[in-house]
């Protein structure tokens, strides 16, 4: 289930230079910073780095919060069969 949410959130594939096409990436944890992450993406033919993202404290909040809302969607809303007394 995380890994869906995952591949939602990274690219995978990017332009390398070095292969001169679009080249499946690998994301590396480049830098921590309080209020921010850093990724660096590896091509994974030439393991050059063909590109960065950066991640705020907000976004990942963003995030964590529709994680959370999605499986909890779910589990609000049960058969209605099961109310009824008889
Ligand atoms: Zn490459």
């Amino acid at each position: 289930m995380s890994q869906q949410q995952f591949e939602n959130f990274t690219a995978s594939s990017l332009y390398c230079d070095k292969c001169k096409t679009a080249m499946p990436v690998r994301e590396r944890l480049l830098l921590i910073l309080p209020d921010k992450e850093v990724y660096d993406y590896l091509c994974t033919g030439c393991a050059s780095s063909v590109g960065q993202r950066e991640v705020t404290a907000g976004e990942k909040l963003m995030a964590q919060n529709m994680a959370a809302r999605r499986p909890r969607r779910r589990a609000a809303a049960p058969t209605p069969a099961q109310r009824l007394p008889i």
